[in-house]
């Protein structure tokens, strides 16, 4: 397909899409993101999850899970519980999956839920999808080839020779949102229409838990009301720019990138 059909995103677009509070503003009309991820093995994916959403706009962030002590340790305005997400407070939107490991009851909960959901990491694997398809509230799907690869039971290469194809054939099997990551990432509308594609990244991205901060961010930016086709372009947008910033022509490791977020909101408006 030619170039011209699908959508770049400019500074100016990821400008108009961030949200700035208003002097009527509370952390609620902000929007409360809860991340459900994170286990013993992995309490780092939480942690980075929970980073990425803070810098993200939401007026909130709610973890659920077993890694609650050390998100707490690490971000202390973070509100934690060690309960499952149907006993969580006031949610705008969920983020599930980050080195959850193979626990599918946070994903099954959340998918039952009303509020949008972004899918990550093993939440990818875990999620049934044909409720996935069923749902009324957005799901947003962030997968990288390999993930992209297992979801459509091909092989990674051929997803790599045929992005645009897998992201669009994807967004149309799950009728969700598709993020599909790498040096570029696309990003398809549910159903497959629309794509956009951000090139902001850089190659010191390909990091482990980098892809757990991108899922914080975009989460953040879901409870704040974008819808997912934004959340996803603009996420991934600034997500880009902050690794530029932190890895400024040297290594990084995620939690720089996590930190850059508020450089890159700061430039793009
Ligand atoms: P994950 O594989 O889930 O940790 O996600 C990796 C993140 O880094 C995604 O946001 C990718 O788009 C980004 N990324 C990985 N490799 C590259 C690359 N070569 N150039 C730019 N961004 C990359
Ligand atoms: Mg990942």
């Amino acid at each position: 397909p030619a170039v011209g059909e699908l959508e770049a995103l400019q500074h100016a677009d990821v400008a108009a899409l961030l949200p700035v509070p208003g002097i009527e503003s509370d952390k609620y009309r902000r929007g409360v993101v809860g991340v459900a991820a994170g286990s013993a093995r992995y309490p780092g994916a939480a942690v980075l999850a929970v980073a990425g959403a803070l810098r993200g706009g939401a007026g909130a962030v709610r973890y659920v899970g077993p890694a609650g002590d050390a998100v707490i340790a690490r971000f202390p305005e973070t509100l934690v519980s060690d309960q499952g997400p149907k006993h969580a407070g006031r949610v705008q939107a969920w983020v599930v999956g980050p080195g959850a490991g193979d626990d599918a009851g946070a994903v099954t909960e959340v998918l039952a839920g009303e509020v949008p959901v972004l899918l990550d990491a093993d939440g990818l694997r875990l999620a049934d999808p044909e409720v996935v398809r069923g749902r009324t509230a957005p799901t947003l799907m962030t997968p990288h080839a390999g993930e992209a690869a297992a979801l459509l039971g091909v092989a990674r290469e051929e997803v790599e020779a045929g992005r645009l194809a897998a992201v669009r054939e994807l967004a149309a099997r799950y009728r969700a949102t598709v993020l599909l990551k790498g040096s570029t990432t696309l990003v398809a509308d549910a159903g497959g229409g629309a794509v956009r594609v951000n090139a902001t990244g850089t190659s010191w991205l390909a990091t482990a838990g980098s892809g757990d901060v991108l899922s914080g961010l975009v989460g953040s930016l879901l409870a704040a009301g974008l819808p997912a086709l934004d959340a996803g372009s603009a996420g991934a947008y600034l997500h880009g720019l902050a690794g530029r910033y932190a890895a400024d022509g040297a290594p990084l490791g995620a939690h720089d990138v996590a930190a850059a977020i508020p450089a890159a909101w700061r430039d793009v408006c």
